[in-house]
């Protein structure tokens, strides 16, 4: 059994993900961030090696070929995936968990490869609400905010998929409700059978 938690979230743009994934961060000390690579632009204030690998095309599908992606996707004409390194890099480094922040596609391809993994589906308490979020955050301009409502319908009809469903509605209570996922699954059975074992022959 593996000591590294595999924690996907996954949500539509303007959810509360990066909201959430800051929260999980920082409630829990062990827990590193799964940077991954993509061949889309920097934005903003993003750091190369912080936020992405930023990498051309032809670097990322030399990784494809490779076979050095754990999971990768095409997402609105970008590629993005997770290395295989980042995986060794956090059990290397002693952390707890590991937490992706990844579409649908890239969950089932996690999954499909560590069966242990969990998997995390973050939605809004309504449209109006997503709209508001989006509308508030004030990086989009008003034609990209229709785009993305439009993607989050599509992203949203994968629910089914995930084994946890979190509203965030109030945040505090979405926090903590995803803090009380780690905690659970921390305490399952299959993670902690060598420690009962342990006992049993002390
Ligand atoms: P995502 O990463 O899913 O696109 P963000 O975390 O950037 O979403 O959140 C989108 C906006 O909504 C941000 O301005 C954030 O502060 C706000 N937000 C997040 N969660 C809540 C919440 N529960 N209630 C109200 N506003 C929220
Ligand atoms: P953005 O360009 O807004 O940062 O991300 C766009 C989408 O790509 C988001 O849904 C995000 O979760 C997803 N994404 C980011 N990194 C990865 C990754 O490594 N793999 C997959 N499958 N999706 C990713």
């Amino acid at each position: 059994m593996d000591e590294l938690l595999l924690f996907a979230l996954c949500a539509p743009s303007g959810a509360g993900k990066t909201t959430l994934c800051r929260h999980l961060l920082e409630t829990f000390e062990g827990f590193r961030f799964s940077v991954s690579h993509t061949t889309r632009a920097r934005r903003g204030a993003e750091v190369d090696g912080v936020d992405y690998h930023f990498v051309s095309r032809d670097t990322f599908d030399g990784l494809v070929e490779r076979d050095r992606f754990a999971e990768w996707a095409e997402v609105h004409g970008n590629r993005y995936g997770t290395s295989l390194d980042e995986l060794d890099r956090a059990r290397a480094d002693g952390n707890t968990g590991l937490l992706f922040d990844i579409d649908h596609q890239g969950a089932r391809q996690l999954r499909a490869r560590v069966p242990d993994a969990i998997t995390v589906f973050v939605l809004p308490p309504s449209m109006d609400e997503l709209r508001r979020r989006l509308e508030g955050r004030g990086t989009d301009a008003e034609d990209e905010i229709e785009r993305r409502l439009a993607a989050a319908r599509d992203e949203m009809r994968h629910y089914g998929f995930f084994d946890y469903l979190i509203i965030n509605d109030d945040f505090d209570q979405a926090a903590a409700t995803l803090s009380a996922i780690v905690v659970a699954e921390r305490a399952r059975r299959r993670r902690l059978a060598q420690v009962a074992e342990r006992l049993l022959r002390s």
